[in-house]
């Protein structure tokens, strides 16, 4: 008899985004003449830029050729795309990498999802509330997160987010063996500056606390005092691994690729108070359960770093940016309060008169015909919030604007 990972049946039924599908195919059913702006998805919608189309059809003309056809990569990832992440992402401020700290995979939700195989499964965890889904529920696989109890995991540490701190985790009370953080932050828009940064690293370093880092939406930071990398911060080597992805910051949601960082000194304990690099165990796992990206994705990823490249991506996450901020100006016009936008294409509006996510979801959606996302699906944080992304089309955002000042009115 084969028998299943019971843990799975422990999640929750639907999908948060399933669910949003359903409401809106429920409203274009009775309302089928009436076009919906979609605000809701975090998927991007501009297309890849030309350094990186170019670089692929170079790729794909090298997969041609007998003498430069590529079969299998390392596991690992090509030291070109591994050298010019070291040198343009770390390097240039100030943190140091070797080539084999660097691991380059098919994008940051397979690997912030399958970095728990190299931990045991009773670690306690701790997340920010609300958070990236994926954290929760890859820890609810394996028997990590424990038990559901009124919307909460018994093995879960959760740290609100919220407007009432300024949307600043404080150190909890209770111990956490491994610490999710995600900054700037999805779904809030959020970021932590150096200093709050830096608490969290003296906590990790004190507790012997490992921080997941997901700094998916790091090439969205303006300004110059945020940290793009948790090891700007002293001692983070020691503490933390980076996760890291090409989806948000150059449009590869379709194309797939991202990387982890980890370093060689950062440890974790055996029961007998052994110290393992988790460089190895995770090397070790890559090379066992992954057979590499595809060598035109890494050439197309390596291809942001040129100089047109880099200038081509400027270009995009400022389209996107500007989105932000017609949104919160926008939105701020209304007299609705708005959280983040500035160093990420989140903004995070709290809901008026203390009613519902979802309601609100349904009341902007069938009087303002505008799609977003309930901020309770992040956590139980969340509610009394909802999540709108920038990630539109311009003309699109400007509408949806509109649209939501005249239902507002
Ligand atoms: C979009 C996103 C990612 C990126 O995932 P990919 O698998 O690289 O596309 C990672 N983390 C967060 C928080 C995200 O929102």
């Amino acid at each position: 008899m084969a028998l299943v990972n019971e843990h799975f049946l422990k999640l929750p039924g639907s999908y948060l985004f399933s669910d949003i599908a359903k409401k809106v195919n429920t409203f274009k059913v009775t309302h089928p003449k009436q076009d919906i702006i979609r605000l809701g998805i975090g998927d991007v919608t501009q297309p890849l830029v030309p350094a990186c189309i170019d670089a692929m059809h170079k790729a794909v003309n090298e997969m041609e050729q007998k003498n430069t056809f590529r079969g299998y990569g390392p596991e690992q990832g090509y030291d070109f795309l591994i050298e010019a992440i070291i040198k343009n992402d770390y390097a240039a401020r100030g943190v140091q990498l070797s080539n084999s700290e660097v691991f380059i995979s098919d994008g940051a939700k397979s690997d912030t999802g399958n970095i728990g195989d190299i931990l045991r499964h009773d670690n306690s965890v701790g997340v920010t509330d609300p958070i990236y889904p994926v954290y929760i529920d890859s820890n609810v696989m394996c028997g990590r997160a424990g038990v559901l109890e009124d919307g909460r995991w018994s093995n879960v540490v959760y740290i609100p987010c919220t407007s009432e701190n300024y949307f600043i985790p404080q150190i909890p009370e209770k111990r956490i063996d491994i610490l999710y953080l995600c900054y700037p932050n999805n779904p809030t828009g959020t970021t932590l500056s150096k200093q709050e940064l830096k608490k969290w690293v003296d906590y990790a370093l004190a507790n012997d606390t490992l921080i997941l880092f997901d700094a998916a939406y790091e090439a969205y930071i303006q300004d110059p005092e945020i940290p793009h990398s948790i090891y700007e911060i002293k001692g983070a080597k020691k503490c933390a691994i980076e996760f890291r992805s090409f989806s948000k910051t150059a449009g590869f949601t379709g194309i797939r690729c991202g990387y982890t960082v980890v370093p060689k000194e950062l440890t974790a304990a055996t029961l007998t108070g052994e110290r393992i690099p988790l460089n190895q165990l995770w090397n070790r796992r890559q090379s066992t359960k992954f057979n590499g990206t595809s060598y035109i994705t890494q050439r197309a990823a390596e291809a942001i770093y040129t100089p047109e490249g880099k200038e081509q991506i400027k270009k995009m996450i400022g389209y996107y940016m500007n989105n932000a901020r017609i949104m919160k100006e926008g939105l701020d016009s209304t007299g609705l309060k708005v959280y983040g936008g500035e160093n990420a294409p989140y903004l995070w509006v709290k809901t008026p008169k203390g009613i519902s996510s979802w309601r609100f979801f349904e009341q902007m959606l069938y009087e303002a015909h505008v799609v977003g996302t309930p901020g309770v699906g992040f956590g139980p944080s969340g509610e009394g919030y909802i999540r709108l992304t920038a990630f539109g089309e311009h003309a699109d955002c400007i509408e949806a604007m509109k649209r939501i000042k005249t239902w507002l009115r």
